[in-house]
Parts: C-alpha cells; structure tokens; sequence
C-alpha cells in the first residue's frame, strides 16, 4: 500500500493513516523497531549511508522507522513540511532554540507560558547571550514595543495556562514577520484537531506529546515542526549531535494516541464545557475562566480561531488560598497532580505550584489568584465530576 498524500485528506483521515510504509509482513498495526543500529549489506552501503549519499538508517539517535511514521503522520496533521520528534516538550523547545538561534539573539516570549519554559529561557539560555522579554499574551502593542534589533523568536501558548486567555496567531505573525522574526506556537492545548498554527502564519510549531498526543498519561515525547528549509538542518542537528531523540516505544504509544485524538480533544471539550457552566451557576465561585463562555474576553477569537475550546477550565473560588486548599483536600476522584491532557481528570492550585516561583505582585498582575484552581478535565462520567466538586466545594466554603 503507497503511502497516502497529506494534501488529499482531512486531519482525521491522516491521524489514522498518514505515515504509515508496511514492512512486507501483512502488519495492520504501525510495526515498532526497538532497535539502536542497522546494518548495511556490505562496506559499500555504509560508507554512502555515513556519506550521505544514501538515505537510510543508521543509528537510532537520528532515526528511527517508527519514529519516522509519528514525525510523518503529526506533519501532516498540522500541515508542516518536517516534523522532528524529541525525547520530551522541554527538549523540542531547547532544540528549535538552539537550532533557530544564536549567542546575541533576543527572544520575545508570552509571560503566560509553561513554568519550565520560562525556567529553561531564564536559566539555561541565558549562560549562553540568548535573552528573553516577557509580555502579556494578548497585549499585540506590547509584543511590537519588545522587539528590538537582535529580536529572532517571537514564542507563545494559546489559549495559555491556566487563565484559557486566547492571542491572535494571525496578528502576531503578522508582527513577527513584519521585523523578520519567526513566529513560534506551542500547540500543546489545542493540538492539531483544534488549531492548525501554520494554517494561521506560525513558523514552528512546538508539542509536548507527553500531553494530549498522548493522551493517557503513559510516555514523555515532543516534537518541533515547520519547514524543510528552517528545521532540517538547523534543528535536526542538535538532535543528531546534542541527542534529545524520541525513543521508538513511546513513537509507536503516541501514534496510537494520534488515532484517537480527534475523538479524545471533542470529548474533552465537551466535558469541560458542561462543567465550566455549571460552576458558573454555583454558589462561592468568583469567576470561572472557560473561552467557550460568551464572557470570556477572547470567546469571539476562540470561535473563530479554533475548532473547539479544550480540556482546561480554571475557577477563583471565594475564601482565597484557605478555601481552595480545602476544596482540592476533599475531592475524591479527580487527582491532585499538576499534569494535564489525561483521560483522568486532574486539579491543581496554580499559585503554590506551577506559579509558585511568581512573586505576589507579579501573581496579582498576571491573574493567579489565591482562590484560582485548574481543572484538566478527563473522559469520567460528568454528572460524577460535578458531584465531586459539589462535594468538596461545599467543604471549602464551610
Ligand atoms: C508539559 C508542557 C511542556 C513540556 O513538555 P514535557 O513533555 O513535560 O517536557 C511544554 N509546553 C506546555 C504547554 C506543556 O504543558
């Protein structure tokens, strides 16, 4: 069987199908090569693979042939040229950066961005002359005024975490392009069965695959995608010779997780929004943050941007810290864990964990309220979510 063209079919269609280049043993399930070489069939054929001058197989550090089928099937789905997977989210993100820039360059990043992000920017990038400004996300005035001369990435999550608030990729290509910078999106909310960045003029697009890819909880992974040109032997490089390659198990799990993603991302949605309105009606939340709800400040945006709204739904409960602490203490059957895009629904206390290294001012400003909690919602049944939180809702306001 070909291999099918991404062009002729629909995202669904790929993330069953695209990828796939059957072994010759009649496999229906994609084969998984736990192997660290190859061989060659004689001296001949490895000196042209080392040279180059073959394509093929050498070492599973640069590839890998069920690594190659997740890298093909997720190209297509968000309709890149190249895919390059990596052993994590945080090792795709070091790899575009050390692949895209170099000493003297100057990042502009979303101030709501993944707290390892931000550590990873300020910590270790920063030894090396790489520095980053930081900018609220759907401040476009903002992002324009932190560009200067040595400016090369312009990088962002949406909808962000854990307020759901929602950019314009569209406007901050545009504003990235404009100074000759690349526009980059961590896609990791949404993935590509709710929002296609480069269809809205992104560069590169990030993913934690440990994530929704995922979808179960089970393997950490990551990729980097964009074009031939910008990724092939930029960022493929620092794979090669730095190292931070996918292994081909957790490949051939987040291929399995592809196949149902659409599925798993409508589920998601649908289950966080009948939970987003129904803590709206209750008694002792102060607010609830959700862009499905009319009143969210970007709801128009996410409409129009975005297939869907996602898993995430995050409420300020009234009482502060105190109640919201005991709210988490007495839920039963959500876990109380900081991960996120499992089946199994999740809650968190963002200003004690994830934005714990925030100052109080900086916590005020940005929206992480010591009453907010984060909700990951899962595949349970909805009417038992609720019940939980009914539960130990009514406990926090005690
Ligand atoms: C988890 C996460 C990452 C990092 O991914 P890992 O696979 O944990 O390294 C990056 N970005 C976002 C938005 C995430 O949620």
């Amino acid at each position: 069987m070909a291999k099918i063209d991404p062009d002729q079919y629909g995202v669904n269609t790929l993330a069953v199908r695209a990828g796939r280049q059957p072994t010759g043993e009649g496999e229906h399930s994609e084969p998984l090569f736990l192997t660290s070489s190859f061989v060659f069939k004689d001296a001949a054929q490895a000196a042209a693979r080392f040279a180059e001058d073959e394509p093929g197989n050498i070492y599973s550090r640069f590839t890998n042939p069920t690594v190659r089928i997740f890298e093909e099937r997720l190209a297509a789905m968000e309709g890149a040229e190249r895919c390059i997977a990596t052993s994590s989210g945080m090792g795709a993100i070091l790899s575009a950066c050390l692949g895209l820039l170099k000493a003297g360059d100057h990042i502009v990043s979303s101030r709501s961005v993944f707290g390892t992000t931000i550590n990873l920017l300020n910590k270790v990038l920063s030894k090396f002359d790489i520095a980053t400004s930081y900018v609220t996300l759907s401040d476009y005035a903002a992002w324009e005024a932190a560009i200067t001369g040595k400016t090369r990435l312009l990088y962002l999550e949406t909808p962000s975490n854990p307020l759901t608030e929602v950019a314009d990729i569209q406007r901050l290509a545009d504003i990235a392009h404009s100074h000759g910078c690349l526009l980059v999106v961590d896609n990791c909310f949404c993935t590509p069965v709710l929002q296609q960045p480069f269809r809205l003029g992104a560069d590169v697009v990030i993913h934690s695959a440990t994530k929704y890819l995922d979808g179960q909880g089970r393997c950490v992974g990551g990729a980097v995608l964009g074009s031939e040109q910008l990724l092939g032997e930029n960022v493929f490089n620092v794979l090669k010779y730095g190292g931070s390659t996918m292994s081909p198990f957790n490949a051939w799990v987040f291929l399995k997780g592809l196949e149902t993603l659409n599925l798993r991302m409508l589920a998601h949605s649908r289950n966080a929004a009948e939970i987003a309105h129904w803590l709206v009606a209750q008694e002792g939340i102060e607010k609830v943050y959700y862009p499905r709800l009319a009143d969210h400040p970007q709801h128009e945006l996410a409409v129009r941007q975005q297939k869907d709204f996602g898993g995430i739904v995050s409420f300020v409960v009234t009482g502060g810290q105190a109640a919201a602490w005991r709210l988490i203490d007495h839920i039963r059957l959500f876990s109380i864990t900081a991960n996120l895009g499992d089946s199994k629904s999740t809650i968190t206390h963002p200003a004690t964990t994830t934005h714990n290294r925030l100052t109080d001012e900086e916590k005020r400003q940005t929206g992480i309220a010591p009453g907010l909690i984060r909700l990951s919602i899962g595949h349970e049944d909805v009417s038992d979510l609720k019940n939980d939180l009914y539960r130990a809702l009514t406990k926090a306001l005690l």
